[in-house]
């Protein structure tokens, strides 16, 4: 059977171009005609020997996705339904802005987590491949036009649940041989996974890690996210505090602010303790409606008062602005309305 070449990483190429008797050199340009150039047939590789060109042919094929939904937002953010090659979909998007361009990647098929407040948990069907994570950045640039400069493993699924794919394919984007970003414009955003964590900061790329923390009290953080059952917040944060001064970064934190739930001066306050003499910051972010109703933004004027709050208590603060809200930029929002619809065409 023929394999995705795309998920291969540069040294694995080499190795198995030099296995099939090819030269190991040529990993570089197939990387390039693929990640740079956008090719998706090896017929186009002109720098490649004919007999060369036969050989990949008949052992790879370059992995797609085929786009099913395009969404634009009045302020410009673009969302993306893909469907895979078994006919699943995934979500994209694209947010645009002043200096920077960022690409907020999917992971996962669903997510395994069940966040109560997120619309990826309902379901989980599988694992994307690094194939299908970098496919997501050249299909945007194919559609855009647009420069890509930054990376948030921010959309469907749980990063660190699929952590050698993640992985991989940050190194495939990472590499000059293919979309040359720099590591410390790609974000891993983790529910916690401490293991995951753990084995992060042994991997030597410089890499920007976000923790979503939503509640300073275990208590109603094991409501929120029932992960904090398997790890709980004291030992994520002891887990952090080592991440951090083992690689001498910051940390973010993020904390989704929901009105009546967990936005109380109080919670601030608890929050400012749990991660007082860490070096760290918190991005609040602003609820994105979904179909719950539990579940409500809050107005700008309590955030800032929750911002206030904590730059008072001494806790680097910055408020994540929210784009894309009238085309449901909530993770999973569009895939679950697309799967109703199939069901009901169904
Ligand atoms: N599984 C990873 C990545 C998920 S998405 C994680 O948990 O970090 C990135 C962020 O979006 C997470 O902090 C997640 O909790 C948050 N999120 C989920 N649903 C949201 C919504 N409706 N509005 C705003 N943020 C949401």
């Amino acid at each position: 059977m023929k394999q995705d070449i795309k998920n291969f990483n540069l040294n694995e190429l080499r190795v198995c171009l030099s296995v099939i008797g090819l030269k190991p050199y040529m990993a570089e340009q197939i990387f390039d005609w693929i990640y740079k150039k956008g090719r998706k047939s090896f017929s186009e590789m002109s720098n490649i020997s004919r007999r060369g060109r036969l050989i990949l042919e008949e052992r790879f094929y370059v992995g797609n996705l085929c786009l099913l939904k395009d969404l634009k937002s009045n302020d410009d953010t673009r969302k993306f339904l893909f469907e895979l090659s078994d006919k699943k979909s995934i979500e994209t998007v694209f947010i645009p802005a002043n200096k920077r361009s960022t690409v907020c990647l999917s992971s996962q098929v669903g997510c395994r987590f069940k966040c109560l407040f997120c619309a990826s948990g309902r379901s989980f069907l599988r694992n994307l491949t690094p194939s299908e994570i970098t496919s997501q950045v050249s299909c945007v640039l194919n559609i855009t036009k647009q420069p890509v400069s930054h990376i948030v493993f921010m959309g469907i699924g749980e990063p660190m649940d699929n952590y050698d794919s993640v992985l991989k394919a940050i190194r495939i984007l990472n590499s000059p041989y293919a979309f040359n970003i720099g590591a410390r414009r790609i974000t891993i955003s983790t529910s916690g996974i401490i293991p995951a964590i753990k084995k992060l900061k042994n991997e030597g790329l410089q890499f920007e890690l976000s923790v979503s923390l939503h509640s300073a009290d275990g208590v109603l953080r094991n409501k929120l996210m029932p992960v904090n059952k398997k790890y709980p917040l004291k030992n994520l944060i002891s887990c952090v505090k080592d991440y951090i001064s083992y690689t001498n970064r910051q940390v973010t934190f993020e904390y989704v602010l929901m009105a009546g739930v967990n936005d109380a001066l109080s919670s601030a306050d608890k929050l400012s303790k749990l991660l007082s003499n860490l070096n760290c910051k918190v991005n609040l972010i602003i609820f994105n409606k979904t179909d719950d109703a539990r579940f409500q933004p809050l107005n700008k004027k309590d955030v800032l008062a929750f911002k206030d709050r904590l730059l008072r208590n001494g806790t680097h603060t910055t408020i994540r602005l929210s784009r894309g809200q009238d085309i449901g930029a909530a993770c999973g929002q569009l895939r679950i309305e697309h799967t109703q619809e199939n069901y009901k065409l169904g």
